[in-house]
């Protein structure tokens, strides 16, 4: 597949060679997929399809899952055969998946590489205000999180018609960091509560913009988060024991201090 091929082109390309093929292995450098993949492993599923969605590459799998790619500007998908010698450093490789066919479709440099679910995908379409950008508008956010007053707070900062951007380590990061219960309704917040957990969610966001591990903490050791994927261990905070629950239709996980979010 040459490089600046254009994504529909791509799509097509992965889509005739992957679809119908089970995964053998799924490698990733990413920090959060990597750990979504060793929670609940990709290998053994089937591809189902590849396709391009207004900027984004998405790799669909029988599990309801799917691997979303933002290519931006440096970004490529390239397919190679088990075996063949990549075009590029396998140090720009932020995905690799191999099939049992004998294919290796390997991502190359994208900016977003996350799995994501049919949910999510449905929001794509009408994406709220970009979190991750300079010219986010946050009182937008906050009148499209108001008008979920039902959902819980853990919910509604991943509803990405209200705000585009936050993913689940966001989330418990800046619910934390705002002292806030996941499990209470937008409905029982105020507006200054919800614009701080908007603000706060935003400035992550943008700390974050650049690759490498997320970060939520200043520290130079210990635990670049303060609550993610921190259950049974001490809050870094007060020594409490971080607590995960499910959150939601989609039971996303939700990490918390019992004491510091009461
Ligand atoms: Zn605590």
């Amino acid at each position: 597949m040459p490089e600046g091929d254009n994504l529909f082109r791509a799509a097509t390309a992965l889509h005739k060679a992957l679809a119908g093929a089970r995964v053998r292995d799924f490698r990733s450098d990413v920090p959060l997929l990597r750990r979504e993949l060793d929670a609940r492993p990709l290998a053994g599923k089937r591809i189902e399809k590849v396709e391009a969605r207004g900027k984004h590459l998405l790799i669909r799998f029988e599990d309801g899952r799917s691997l979303r790619t933002h290519l931006r500007m440096r970004g490529a998908w390239h397919l190679y055969r088990s075996g063949e010698a990549w075009q590029r450093s396998e140090r720009q490789a932020r995905a690799a998946i191999e099939t049992d066919t004998g294919f290796v479709a390997v991502c190359f440099n994208a900016p977003v590489v996350e799995l994501t679910t049919d949910f999510d995908l449905r929001d794509l379409e009408r994406l709220g205000p970009d979190a991750t950008t300079d010219a986010f508008d946050p009182s937008e956010s906050l009148r499209r999180m108001r008008a979920r007053g039902e959902l819980s707070i853990g919910e509604a900062l991943l509803v990405q018609r209200a705000m585009a951007g936050v993913g689940n380590v966001i989330k418990a990061e800046a619910l934390f960091l705002c002292g806030q219960d996941p499990f209470r309704r937008v409905s029982e917040v105020s507006d200054e509560q919800l614009a701080r957990l908007i603000a706060e969610s935003h400035r992550l966001l943008v700390a974050n913009r650049e690759s490498g591990p997320r970060t939520s903490r200043n520290a130079l050791t210990g635990p670049r988060v303060w609550v993610y994927g921190r259950s049974g261990k001490p809050c870094l905070r007060c020594g409490t024991i971080i607590r995960m629950r499910r959150q939601g239709t989609m039971g996303r996980s939700t990490y918390y201090c019992p004491s510091c979010q009461g």
